[in-house]
């Protein structure tokens, strides 16, 4: 009997980022499913492929179960849209998890299951042409923002697009370099990363907190810049639902409102876990 899901991809590429984070490049062996910038595909390992070096091992239960079982987890797409042959998925490793130390022992040219498409909200679509928008992300939360500013950055050269990134360490800033040229380029984009562990990066010349703190900066009037308003922004918020907590509560505290389905607002939501 054939098997209801099949490895359909290949890993093309694979950056290591740092310890814990890679950006996979991922070709599908037929066409590439149409997708939004912000949106998010599945990938998938049977549970038989190799755990990476470094993770814990599985309970017993787990191991006990059918080897030939796909795990499946979504993952936001971090490549431009108009890009029709690959997709490129920026990765942590979840030690004690599932499917990421079995995606962290990929090859280039190893298989794996991807989606027969991609769904999810988290685009720009929900916002008015003439809004500014405030892309505030932890750790792989990016991703999305990537492929919108790669893909849409120059189509209205009148919206602002502010990145604000929290990372532990400024070692685990993924796509650090291309945002610092982006914001060097591109007067519509600021780029603002920020670290939570100074003590232990002590070269860090930069910003140190979360990403709340750059929130709260950005909300007050600075040199040259006006103050973020609901009336002229709206923020996405995506990663780590602790930091997504936190800084929905900080900018209701400001005029901003959660955006629901039957209800619009001007907060975009995407947690992670
Ligand atoms: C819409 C959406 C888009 C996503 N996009 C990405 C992406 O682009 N890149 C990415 O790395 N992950 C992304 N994730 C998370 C991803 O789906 C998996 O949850 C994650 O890779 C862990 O899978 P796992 O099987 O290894 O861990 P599991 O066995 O599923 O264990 C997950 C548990 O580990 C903990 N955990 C610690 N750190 C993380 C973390 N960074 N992410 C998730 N859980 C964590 C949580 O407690 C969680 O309950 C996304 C999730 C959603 C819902």
């Amino acid at each position: 009997m054939p098997r209801k899901l099949d490895y359909n991809a290949r890993i093309t590429q694979r950056i290591e980022i740092a310890p814990g984070l890679i950006i996979l490049r991922i070709t599908p062996d037929g066409e590439l499913f149409p997708f939004l910038p912000g949106q998010y595909t599945v990938l998938g390992l049977r549970r038989g492929e190799p755990r990476c070096e470094g993770s814990e091992p599985e309970s017993d239960e787990l191991r006990q179960r059918d080897s030939d079982e796909m795990i499946r987890r979504a993952y936001s797409i971090a490549s431009s849209s108009l890009e029709r042959h690959h997709i490129d998925i920026y990765l942590a490793l979840v030690t004690s998890g599932e499917l990421t130390p079995r995606l962290f022992n990929l090859k280039i040219g190893d298989r794996l299951f991807v989606g027969p498409k991609a769904t999810g909200m988290f685009t720009l679509d929900c916002v008015a042409p003439h809004k500014h928008v405030c892309l505030a992300a932890t750790g792989t939360g990016l991703a999305p923002y990537i492929s919108m500013v790669r893909t849409q950055l120059t189509e209205n050269p009148e919206r602002r697009f502010s990145i604000a990134h929290g990372a532990r360490y400024s070692w685990d800033l993924g796509y650090r370099d291309e945002l610092i040229t982006l914001d060097r380029f591109w007067s519509n984009l600021t780029y603002a990363p920020i670290i939570s562990r100074k003590q232990s990066d002590p070269d860090w010349q930069g910003r140190v907190g979360y990403v709340q703190t750059v929130l709260e900066e950005w909300l007050q009037e600075g040199e040259g810049r006006e103050p973020m308003r609901p009336e002229t922004h709206d923020v996405f918020l995506c990663g780590n639902p602790g930091m997504i907590e936190q800084a929905a509560e900080l900018l209701e505290r400001h005029g901003f409102k959660k955006d629901e389905r039957k209800d619009p607002g001007t907060i975009h939501i995407e947690e992670y876990w």
